[in-house]
């Protein structure tokens, strides 16, 4: 029997109730053995994840040196988890070891990871499984990327001989012995990283929806469920902006082949949807599999004659953006042309200038302007690359919708096609785009 990973979010760990959903889910299935949690999030509109407030705590330490104020919340908040799921565990003490290090340590990432430490403490208790504190089992290298053969090794020798393990999502431990987190939403890429370490046939990820949906139904009243995607698909989604799982989740188990479903834990029975290399992925025969968008970019667009012919030109625009850490996202380019497209955030007020500046000054273009509050809109699926007509649909789509096109961006892989609409313009493009894929 092939063993699975399960990874259950915030909104699964959020009171005693869901947790004890959670027991039976996993009770359920012998072979689901090695579990990786999220802090408590939301119990209901308005109310704040556990993460969020101890953000708060963090910001508190700051400010007056202790987090006292900040941290009774997150102390109600897990006695009352513990008391609603009546289990004989001595949170109390656990709370107070943990106030004492959030003091001595002072810091933000360490602050930020106890949301899952303590849920996974309870878990662990709740199902008389072994804990596993990722601290001691999930490394990073010198410039902050997961050492994954360090990690895998000593994950697979934490659960030698365990039946049950729980480990708390979201954070490991660095170069210099501290606790270091990954990006927000980051417990999917641990349960990805135990699910290889531990060689697993499936990684359950455990969240409040029945999958992924075509595109996002804030946009689109209830758009139609993805059955299967596969990891390219997934990749291009997320990162553009389905947030279902976090982007980076595919890298350990791509390499092993290990499929990831999508399951609801207030919906067991759903089927989800399934993550798949390539190989094992049966395309459900639409052109298209799913649309996202993300909205706040900058695109720098260059015009220079002769461009083509002048060796380096490309080079030289990149080294400027290398120079003031600016992540670019897209080059598209024509004769004489060439834009360069990034997040806002990357480069805003003076940076922006200065970006400007050093390609005036060093790569001499005869025209140069900048667009602000772009959105870019991915239309995301294998079937595109064989289905004639595909660009023509979008397009036209959109021209419909009366959405002025910014910018066109194909991927070599034809998996995708990417637009740039004016932020404002962005969810009535989706909808555009969906309802003429899957009317
Ligand atoms: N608790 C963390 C967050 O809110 C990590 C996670 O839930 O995956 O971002």
């Amino acid at each position: 029997m092939s063993l699975k990973v399960c990874k259950f979010g915030g909104t699964s760990m959020a009171d005693g109730n869901v947790m004890n959903a959670v027991k039976k889910i996993i009770l359920s299935d012998e072979s689901r053995r090695y579990i990786v949690v999220s802090a408590p999030g939301k119990r209901f509109g308005g109310d704040v994840k556990v993460t969020d407030l101890l953000y708060a705590c963090y910001e508190e330490t700051e400010r007056t040196g202790a987090c006292g104020s900040a941290f009774a919340k997150i102390r109600t908040r897990f006695e009352s988890i513990v008391k609603e799921l009546n289990l004989d565990m001595d949170i109390s003490s656990v709370l107070d070891e943990t106030e004492c290090r959030l003091n001595r340590e002072k810091s933000r990432d360490f602050t930020a990871s106890r949301g899952e430490y303590l849920s996974a403490r309870i878990m662990a208790k709740l199902l008389g499984a072994k804990f596993v504190d990722s601290e001691d089992v999930v490394f990073f290298d010198e410039n902050g990327r997961l050492d994954s053969e360090k990690t895998y090794k000593a994950i697979a020798k934490a659960v030698s001989g365990a039946k049950l393990a729980v480990f708390p999502g979201f954070y490991g431990t660095d170069v210099n012995g501290k606790v270091k987190t990954f990006s927000r939403g980051g417990s999917d890429i641990s349960g990805a990283i135990v699910a290889r370490a531990v060689g697993a046939g499936l990684y359950e990820n455990w969240t409040d929806v029945s999958g992924f949906l075509a595109c996002d139904p804030r946009i689109v009243e209830n758009p139609r469920r993805i059955k299967s995607l596969s990891y390219k698909e997934l990749r291009e989604l997320s990162y553009m902006g389905a947030n279902v799982l976090h982007s980076e989740s595919i890298f350990p188990v791509r390499k092993a082949n290990i499929p990831i479903v999508i399951k609801n834990t207030f919906r067991p029975e759903d089927e989800g949807t399934t993550i798949l290399p390539i190989s094992q992925y049966k395309p459900e025969g639409n052109v298209v599999t799913g649309i996202a968008g993300k909205k706040n970019f900058v695109v720098i667009l260059i015009e220079k004659s002769h461009m083509n012919n002048e060796v380096g030109f490309v080079r030289k625009v990149l080294s400027v953006l290398e120079r003031e850490g600016v992540s670019v996202e897209h080059i598209p380019s024509g004769i004489d042309t060439m834009s360069i497209v990034f997040e806002t955030e990357q480069a805003e007020g003076y940076k922006l200038e200065r970006v400007l500046e050093g390609i005036k000054d060093e790569c001499e273009p005869d025209v140069i302007r900048v667009m602000e509050n772009v959105a870019l809109i991915a239309t995301v699926g294998h079937g595109m690359s064989s289905s004639i007509g595909t660009s023509a649909r979008l397009f036209k789509a959109m021209a419909e919708a009366n959405v002025n096109v910014k910018m066109i961006d194909q991927g070599s892989s034809e998996l995708n096609i990417i637009v740039g609409v004016k932020n404002e313009d962005c969810d009535r493009c989706i909808a555009a785009i969906y309802h003429e894929f899957f009317r």
